[in-house]
């Protein structure tokens, strides 16, 4: 089933309740925002809130990552929760009525969490791709003790030692390797 795009006058005052398989095609998601084993699964809730609507909700897939350290790619089962809000775009996109004296530079700026739309459907894929990105680790690890790769020899120290003598002490250009590899941990 293809990501729904709930009409407003589809959402009663009750609010509406949403549970369906997401392609990750349809979040136009990219090789480097985490590769989508399989569908993602959604649920989410549409409330109208003002004159627009409060969405939340969790997608849940599995992300095959590349550890940093070792290099062995994994798969990271994860469920993102999200809590965003759509607004209009006609209306004030900058929340709360202009009160008598409120200075127009003082309002805040759009938060991260609101999103616009106009007024009629509601477009989640771009938010949802957002989510995924946003949570899309900068240094993923296998594990947090990762061993990562002997820097002399390449073995996955995961899997087992390699009896490499200690860091650096056989050539310069292990000493380097070494040091390339740490500075990719931090
Ligand atoms: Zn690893
Ligand atoms: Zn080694």
């Amino acid at each position: 089933m293809a990501l729904p795009k709930p009409h407003l006058t589809e959402v009663p005052d009750s609010g509406l309740s949403l549970v369906c398989e997401v392609q990750p095609d349809e979040l136009a998601l990219g090789p480097d925002d985490g590769r989508v084993q399989g569908e993602l699964s959604l649920s989410v809730e549409i409330a109208k809130a003002g004159t627009g609507l409060s969405v939340t909700g969790v997608l849940t897939g599995s992300f095959l990552r590349q550890c940093v350290r070792c290099l062995t790619e994994y798969e990271d089962v994860v469920s993102l929760p999200f809590a965003v809000e759509y607004r209009h775009e006609e209306s004030p996109a900058r929340g709360r009525p202009k009160s008598p004296g409120a200075e127009a530079r003082d309002l805040p700026e759009l938060e991260d969490e609101v999103y616009l739309f106009d007024g009629e459907r509601l477009e989640l894929a771009e938010m949802l791709r957002e989510q995924v990105i946003l949570t899309t680790p900068m240094q993923p690890l296998c594990h947090e003790d990762c061993q990562g790769l002997c820097p002399v020899c390449g073995q996955n120290l995961n899997e087992r030692q390699c009896g490499c003598p200690g860091e650096g002490l056989e050539s310069p250009f292990a000493v380097l390797k070494a040091k390339a590899g740490k500075q990719k941990r931090v």
